[in-house]
């Protein structure tokens, strides 16, 4: 396994159990060469199958490649690392498989992409919205980043005061 702290490629396994009621097996490993403690799963690969649900309610598989295809399409020429990119998909790939168990709301894997490149690269922000937009029915997107931004800046204390204009 890789190691997430220097990339080598030799560690040993340290501990191994039983986790989420048996359907996979946590691996602790460290790094041979560094020394960094990391964890691994295994799992039943049918098992983890993932679907998307769409807004109309029909459903297909999880498909990370899907996801980098959008990404790549919003960050069109923009300078950004290709390696940027697979992360993003890694991690939204491992946080849904994490989260849910077999469906997963398309506008859920839409929204996470999206928190994503905002901070990655706004000229890739916006585009990946507008694309998700016309290409995916998901209308509700920007609405909703909207709700979820102005949630928290009526509860969060002290934020109200960046916006002094009120209503
Ligand atoms: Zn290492």
């Amino acid at each position: 396994m890789i190691c997430p702290a220097c990339a080598a490629n030799d560690d040993r396994v340290i501990d191994s159990r039983a986790s989420e009621g048996g359907k996979a097996i946590r691996r602790r490993r460290v790094c041979n060469r560094c020394g960094k403690r990391f964890t691994t799963y295994e799992r039943v690969e049918t098992a983890g199958r993932l679907m998307v649900v769409k807004r109309d309610g029909s459903r297909q598989a999880f498909d990370p490649q899907k996801i980098l295809a959008g990404i790549e399409a919003a960050c069109g020429k923009l300078p950004i690392a290709a390696q940027a990119k697979t992360q993003i998909v890694e991690e939204i790939d491992e946080e849904l498989h994490r989260e849910f168990e077999r469906e997963v709301p398309a506008l859920t894997i839409g929204e996470r992409v999206a928190q994503r490149l905002r901070k990655l690269n706004q000229v890739a922000y916006v585009r990946f919205v507008s694309v998700y937009k016309e290409f995916h029915g998901l209308d509700q997107l920007i609405d909703e980043a909207q709700d979820v931004r102005e949630r928290a800046s009526t509860e969060v204390p002290g934020q109200g005061n960046l916006f002094p204009s009120g209503e």
